[in-house]
């Protein structure tokens, strides 16, 4: 076999850097889920110190060297991987060491601020960790947006390529349609969501959300599921995905609809190429596109009439009380309701409280709201877009781990991957024919193979607009979202709206 010293010193150098991340992935997990308040302190200690070795070799001169010997490759792949080391290193280059190391730190410890915090429903504690986490947060933007704008140096760490004015046009155009969707619903009589509630022990909704899980393909010896007080996925590597969950005993939709989409998450990060694990392109291709993933199998399969033919009869065998028929239950499952609870919202009022995140991080930085301002607004921007005002902070402005985990620029790719699942699930039903037979059957391996082939085996090996073209034939577009939910708000409510000229 043909030697490649230069591809062999770069993958050497990246290994170590994926390997303190992973180290980094395994201590924030734990810090969700096991680890004692009193641990804090010293996480924080711990996860700054890793952030200032990880900061050390991407910005040492021999992983440059490098990624500089990779230029000369004429292979995609090896293009591709010395592009997004460059992205890399360039995010860590442009801040100092020290700085790196403080942001883990406040990251840290405004997680153990935040969780005591909303424990109490007070802002009053979390204001000075938060105020020392912006300013943090903007010393870093305003370093990498080197004069431009330090929204856009945020939006990148997530979502490579997105800009603020790049956002701007596809969120108009989103609330152009949902707002008279939303409003047009709150005219019409309620859903009977009775069908969703009832007794369903913890335990056994755990049991079924794991089966399910599954049963669609996610790998449970190469991954776990555990409660924490926001669910997410982690992937410390493709062969080690952390889910983690959390439910109400009086209805079995938050517990059931969580761990599918988390599921879909880790079934991303599963199907990360093996043969590139460990190296720039074994990751991911972008937040939003690992949200694509998880809003497809919550939202497309999951809240779909094929999928519920095959799983009614298992959720009737696990909770033998509950009876309730499809036509019943299948309303409930997209009543639209305006609520204050981000991660508990319908699929379409979700998208208003993205538009509550997405308009205040901007006056964040553009230096327009104080941070001891945030909890006011928060509350006058949820009257005004979603007609409720939170009683206290812990349903209001401290419901979000982001923010308290330095997470600025992330809430808006929440909206592009829903947008981008419901073109995947399109252009996965085209290329296969039809998928209401297999999902009915529980059948799920066409679909998974298909998402395999066209998103996860690709890592980051295309950038996020242009895996979403080779995949759909598309641009990402807000349409598909809004003609998705009119089709379901019409059969629902019975409301009927014109559409408009998307
Ligand atoms: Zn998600």
């Amino acid at each position: 076999m043909e030697r490649h010293p230069a591809r062999e010193r770069f993958v050497s150098c990246w290994r170590e850097i994926r390997a303190v991340q992973s180290a980094e992935q395994v201590l924030e997990w734990d810090q969700e889920t096991y680890m004692p308040a009193a641990g804090a302190e010293a996480r924080a200690r711990t996860l700054a110190t890793l952030a200032g070795i990880k900061h050390a070799r991407l910005t040492a001169p021999e992983l440059s060297e490098a990624v500089a010997t990779l230029a000369s490759e004429s292979q995609a792949e090896w293009q591709a991987q010395a592009r997004e080391a460059r992205r890399h290193i360039r995010r860590a280059a442009g801040i100092p060491r020290r700085l790196a190391e403080e942001l883990a730190q406040a990251a840290s410890a405004g997680l153990a601020a935040w969780e005591e915090a909303r424990r109490q429903r007070s802002f009053a504690g979390f204001a000075a960790p938060l105020e020392r986490l912006v300013g943090l947060k903007k010393e870093q933007a305003a370093a990498l947006a080197d004069g431009g704008n330090p929204y856009d140096a945020l939006l990148d760490e997530f979502e490579p390529g997105a800009t603020e004015v790049g956002l701007l046009p596809l969120f108009d155009r989103l609330r152009a349609r949902l707002v008279p969707l939303v409003q047009a619903v709150a005219e019409r009589p309620p859903v009977d969501e009775s069908s969703a509630r009832g007794d369903f022990p913890l335990a056994d909704q755990r049991a079924l959300g794991a089966w399910v899980a599954e049963r669609i393909g996610f790998d449970f010896t190469a991954g776990r599921l555990d409660r924490s007080s926001h669910p997410f996925c982690l992937g410390v590597d493709r062969r080690d995905v952390r889910l983690t969950w959390r439910g109400q005993e009086n209805d079995f939709r938050p517990a059931l609809m969580g761990i599918l989409h988390e599921a879909g998450h880790g079934l991303y990060e599963q199907g990360l190429p093996e043969a590139w694990s460990g190296t720039p392109l074994g990751e991911p291709a972008s937040t939003a596109i690992h949200e694509s993933q998880s809003r497809l199998w919550e939202n497309m399969v999951g809240r779909g009439r094929p999928f519920w033919r095959w799983l009614l009869p298992h959720l009737r065998e696990r909770f033998p009380q509950h009876d309730a028929a499809l036509e019943d239950l299948w309303p409930a499952l997209h009543a639209i309701r305006p609520s204050l609870i981000r991660v508990e919202a319908d699929e379409a009022t979700y998208h208003l409280h993205i538009l509550v995140r997405f308009e205040l991080e901007r006056a964040l930085f553009a230096g327009q709201l104080a941070v001891g301002d945030l909890p006011h607004a928060w509350d006058e921007l949820y009257e005004r877009n979603l007609g409720l005002r939170p009683r206290d902070a812990a349903e209001g402005v401290l419901q979000d781990l982001h923010w308290a985990m330095g997470a600025f620029g992330y809430f808006p790719t929440y909206t592009l991957g829903t947008m981008a699942s419901v073109q995947l699930f399109a252009a996965a039903r085209r290329a296969l024919g039809g998928l209401d037979e297999p999902l009915a059957s529980g059948e799920f391996a066409p679909l998974l193979d298909w998402l395999r082939r066209e998103v996860h085996t690709r890592g980051a090996l295309l950038e996020p607009a242009e895996l979403l073209r080779e995949a759909t034939g598309e641009a990402l577009s807000p349409a598909p979202l809004l003609e998705y939910l009119e089709a379901v708000a019409g059969e629902v409510y019975g409301v009927r709206l014109q559409g408009g000229n998307e």
